[in-house]
């Protein structure tokens, strides 16, 4: 096999969370995207020292569009908006594959909130949702998966700003230390010898004829997989690790420990649950659903020796977790649930259904802050059209392309 595409260092980086395999599609990548009016205006802004005057319009106004020519309406804030952030890893080496996010860039980031932003706990957001207090906007930090470069590049920059924050675990992974079946996909796309791959159920051929081609068939062979039956999913995945086993050393270490979480706890980090095995969710009865959710539950209380009162739906599209999901989650405990799709949360949002922003890939003061404002700017949709929002497909790509809608 060409050494190259074993070595960490030639695989193709994307910055920022941004492949389809987690919580995020491939065309959200910032790493190939050409700079765009967006980041042309952030830089702009931020230039002429207007980023504060947009920080303090977006506490005042909101903007929104509506109708096929998108027409705008300015209206005065009528009450607070919340924003929870969505992370996966805090690092650049190795496994998650998918995801880069340097740590000076999420120190960065970080920083702006503490200096911009009310930032509270996802349990402080979550009652402030339930009860406003009047305080005005507030932005949530959460991370997805429990990769362990938490411990060693996010967890200091958290404690050097005091921000809280909230951790979901895949059980499995705490337990056995293994990580989830869609970053073996990515690992073995890395090594996999020869200049195509074929599996069963999968139609064609997928090119790895270089590091950019096999990250992307990593990528498609997850989409596609995701969207299949897990018994199906789950023979492809056996049948790919027959052809070639995958190096232990790659492997090693990726995921958070419990001696790892213990010491993050103790240090004020919050940790909620990310399923057993990281299905997708939709996939399944509602017995196993409620074996995923409760069980991933009862071991990490068990292991924290507290209640487990958040969840983040794997993948978090609607069309992820599924229709039914989000009462099985309350039926099975928790305070809330987070989704992947894109946007701020009004007061009486259906806490299991919570929208997130995912910005990991504003490398810049500029980008993050103006991305972040213009959250803001665009407000909260209603609770009433978050509770309409969670058929399985009535929110798409296409819509979190165009700049509203889930993802
Ligand atoms: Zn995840």
């Amino acid at each position: 096999m060409p050494a190259a595409f074993i070595n960490d260092a030639s695989t193709p980086r994307t910055s920022g969370c941004a492949a389809v395999l987690a919580e995020v599609s491939p065309e959200d990548s910032c790493s190939s995207r050409p700079a765009n009016w967006r980041d042309f205006v952030a830089h702009t802004i931020y230039r002429t020292g207007m980023l504060p005057v947009l920080r303090g319009i977006s506490r005042r106004y909101q903007i929104r569009t509506s109708g096929r020519n998108r027409s705008f309406r300015v209206s005065r804030v009528s009450g607070p908006s919340f924003a929870i952030l969505c992370y996966h890893r805090v690092g650049t080496e190795g496994i998650p594959y998918y995801c880069t996010l340097e740590p000076s860039v999420f120190e960065m980031q970080m920083r702006y909130l503490r200096e911009h932003f009310r930032v509270v706990s996802l349990g402080s957001l979550c009652e402030e949702i339930r009860n406003p207090s009047g305080s005005g906007q507030a932005v949530a930090v959460t991370f997805d998966d429990g990769y362990s470069d938490l411990y060693t590049h996010a967890l200091p920059i958290l404690r050097k700003y005091q921000i809280p924050a909230t951790v979901y675990l895949i059980a499995d992974c705490v337990r056995t230390g293994e990580v989830a079946w869609y970053d073996r996909i990515f690992l073995a796309l890395q090594i996999a010898p020869g200049p195509t791959l074929s599996l069963p159920f999968l139609p064609g051929e997928f090119k790895l004829g270089s590091p950019e081609q096999r990250t992307a068939a990593a990528t498609r062979i997850v989409s596609i997989l995701r969207r299949m039956p897990a018994p199906v999913k789950n023979k492809v995945c056996s049948a790919l690790e027959a052809q070639f086993a995958l190096p232990a050393e790659k492997l090693a270490g990726k995921m958070l420990s419990w001696a790892q979480i213990r010491e993050m706890r103790a240090a004020g980090i919050d940790f909620g649950a990310h399923t057993l095995s990281h299905p997708v969710l939709s996939q399944l009865s509602d017995h196993e659903v409620t074996r995923e959710l409760a069980d991933s539950k009862r071991f990490l209380e068990e292991g924290l020796g507290e209640p487990v009162l958040d969840l983040a739906y794997p993948f978090g599209r609607p069309e992820d977790y599924g229709a039914r999901t989000p009462a099985i989650a309350a039926q099975c405990g928790y305070r809330s649930a987070v989704t992947t799709t894109r946007g701020l949360n009004a007061p009486g949002a259906d806490l299991h259904r919570l929208r997130r922003v995912q910005l990991g890939e504003q490398e810049s003061e500029a980008s993050f802050g103006f991305h972040l404002h213009l959250e803001f700017l665009r407000g909260a949709d209603p609770p009433e059209h978050l509770a309409d929002a969670g058929g399985p497909l009535e929110l798409c790509r296409e819509e979190y392309q165009s700049g509203r809608g889930g993802q």
